[in-house]
């Protein structure tokens, strides 16, 4: 089984914090986009099925509904998915009951809304299309058609101090899934320039600790991922836990028999040659162990010796205990029947876990 993931790279506008891999456009993606799409999908030549299906991008919710229809189908052709879990992100702005009807149509069961806060000034400090109350309107018709669907939040921007209303907000409407991602800002984008704006530390700690206070009757399964029982995202625990996942469309990564590969990033060098690989880097065995334990670390499941056994046929102990042993120390890690977890401080300092194993 496998988790795959499809880029649409197509924005109406640009948000100035963004980095991710996409283009301006005004209406739907051309077809030529949709061509190669599926030409790179039927020439996938491994053998795996698919458990989940994430359309990410970018902005898939332009997509027309027959051209959801022409990629879902290929999807189908070559990946043979039973019960898969089809995740579509949109935004607010381009929901309409109509569409979210054709959403549903094509095989979509979840919807990725990214709402990022329902205050004005905080979304107009985000530069977003969208205005709150734009947001509730595309909440009120997802959560009306969908059983699982998922908001995503920022907090960080200005003014921070809206970030505990939104939340209010968000657990008012009782998405079974929240991400909440802190504002970064990025070199190369405009919000780049302007890093002096971001908040400090330890607001942004108050921030995150505000989010476990009020998603009441959420788990915190992720470090900045809180999910209703049953509701957590299938496709993301591939990345957490590291296992494959295949990647279609301009700049998407791949990740099967332990190479790791990127699509060509640049749209026209992608139609010409959809599914060519810029970059292919193959692991090695104890590169993956440490990406396993780092990603798994970012869970509240963490990681068991069993669950650690069963996939390398080694012991946690010999491969990690020292490192192990000195996070437990440091209090980042706990250990709970056989099984290391990461603590609060864990969760709140969470890259440090990763920069101990990697040493
Ligand atoms: S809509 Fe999403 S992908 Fe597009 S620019 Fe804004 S944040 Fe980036």
């Amino acid at each position: 089984m496998i988790g795959v993931y499809i880029h649409v790279p197509f924005c109406r506008t640009r948000c100035p914090y963004c980095d991710f891999n996409r283009v301006r456009i005004d209406g739907a993606p051309p077809d030529a986009f949709v061509d190669a799409l599926v030409r790179e999908i039927d020439a996938f030549d491994a053998c795996r099925e698919a458990e989940t299906v994430f359309m990410g991008g970018g902005t898939p919710s332009l997509l027309t509904p027959g051209q959801l229809e022409r990629i879902l189908e290929a999807v189908r052709r070559r990946f043979d998915p039973k019960a898969p879990e089809m995740t579509l992100e949109a935004n607010p702005d381009d929901v309409t009951g109509a569409l979210a009807d054709a959403w549903r149509a094509a095989g979509v069961n979840r919807v990725s809304l990214g709402v990022q806060s329902f205050d004005d000034t905080a979304l107009r400090y985000l530069g977003r299309r969208h205005d709150a109350e734009t947001a509730r309107r595309a909440c009120g018709i997802v959560a009306g058609r969908f059983a699982n669907w998922s908001m995503d939040l920022i907090n960080g921007a200005h003014p921070a101090s809206s970030w505990p209303a939104t939340l209010s907000e968000c657990a008012s409407f009782a998405a079974p899934h929240v991400s909440c991602y802190g504002l970064t800002y990025e070199p190369g984008t405009p919000f780049g320039e302007r890093a002096h704006e971001a908040i400090d530390d330890e607001t942004a700690l108050a921030c995150y600790r505000r989010s476990r206070e009020l998603l009441t009757g959420y788990e915190r399964y992720e470090v900045s991922n809180f999910a209703m029982p049953g509701f957590q995202c299938r496709h993301n625990l591939y990345y957490w836990r590291n296992l494959e996942y295949a990647g279609f469309g301009p700049g998407a990564f791949s990740f099967i028999d332990g190479v790791r590969s990127m699509n060509e990033t640049a749209l026209e060098a992608y139609l010409a040659r959809p599914g060519r690989k810029t970059e292919q880097l193959r692991l090695s065995e104890r590169e993956i162990r440490v990406e396993t334990l780092i990603q798994h670390f970012r869970l509240s499941e963490g990681l068991s010796r069993d669950a650690y056994a069963d996939r390398f046929g080694r012991d946690l102990d010999t491969d990690f205990g020292p490192g192990l042993r000195a996070l437990t120390q440091r209090g980042l890690l706990e250990e709970r029947d056989g099984r290391f977890v990461p603590t609060e401080s864990g969760f709140e300092l969470n890259n440090e876990i990763g920069l101990a194993l990697v040493d």
